[in-house]
């Protein structure tokens, strides 16, 4: 059996015409799974994608990992109610929810009261542990170092793992290890002035030696923080990893086998 990961959107930080926040769907032979839900990843959702839904995972409560969740509620309430389907993250993104839902809440429409409630079905993680969509595909969760509540993903039946935000640390190195796909951040090409540890970033030779290390044979790297960097970004990959890489764009799939 086999999936497929297909990317909507791969910007740090904000949209650009053409190019959504982060946002990942892995395309099940049960159903659509999209991973992240950042600005301007409903506006490039196709609607058998979005008809096809059957979980959401957020790994983080920063913008470009989050903010269209409250346009994907208001699309599965308005105008008709659709199947309620569950929403997952770690414990903080609930506190998020709470809050969008109170600013965004429609009083005077019976299902736009409170949209993610009504939309989605909560279902924390605590970090280090598993979770299972539709009793079928299971994922493996670590805590990354991020300056809030984040986590890293990794499939269980199609082998990839999903590094949302983080920085490097050795025990990601062992949650990573013999993964065949590997999408992971590259934020910034190298570390001149950046505290990695602080800002919970990678860089460009940290991702390729992940990849490396993991024995990862495909890498699609992504969440660049600026797309003028990506030759460098590339230049540096490829130094230092020698299996197949990918540099993510909207619209890219890659086959995963089961
Ligand atoms: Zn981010
Ligand atoms: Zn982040």
């Amino acid at each position: 059996m086999s999936a497929q990961l297909k990317i909507i959107g791969c910007r740090a930080g904000s949209p650009m015409k053409g190019n959504p926040a982060s946002g990942y769907l892995l395309k099940t032979p049960k159903g659509t799974i999209l991973i992240d839900c950042g600005s301007g990843v409903v506006a490039n959702l196709d609607d058998e994608d979005f008809d096809n839904l059957i979980g959401v995972v957020i790994t983080h409560i920063h913008a470009d990992h989050c903010l269209d969740l409250m346009a994907l509620a208001y699309r599965k309430v308005f105008p008709s109610l659709s199947k309620r389907i569950p929403l997952y993250g770690p414990p903080s993104v609930a506190g998020m929810i709470a809050s969008y839902d109170a600013l965004f809440g429609i009083r005077t429409l019976p299902t736009m009261g409170t949209p993610i409630a009504t939309a989605f079905e909560f279902k924390p993680v605590v970090p280090g542990t598993r979770f299972t969509v539709a009793d079928a595909w299971a994922f493996d969760t670590i805590a990354m170092i991020h300056p809030v509540e984040t986590i890293a993903l990794r499939s269980v039946e199609f082998n990839f793992v999903y590094t949302a935000d983080g920085a490097f640390v050795d025990a990601f190195l062992d949650f990573c290890q013999g993964c065949r796909t590997l999408l992971s951040e590259a934020t910034y090409p190298d570390q001149d002035g950046h505290d990695l540890l602080e800002h919970g970033h990678m860089t460009a030779p940290i991702c390729a030696r992940l990849a490396t290390n993991s024995g990862a044979a495909n890498l699609i790297v992504t969440h660049l923080s600026d797309p003028a960097d990506s030759r460098i970004t590339m230049e540096k990959i490829h130094q230092e990893f020698a299996g197949a890489v990918h540099l993510a764009y909207p619209g890219l799939a890659i086959e995963l086998e089961q």
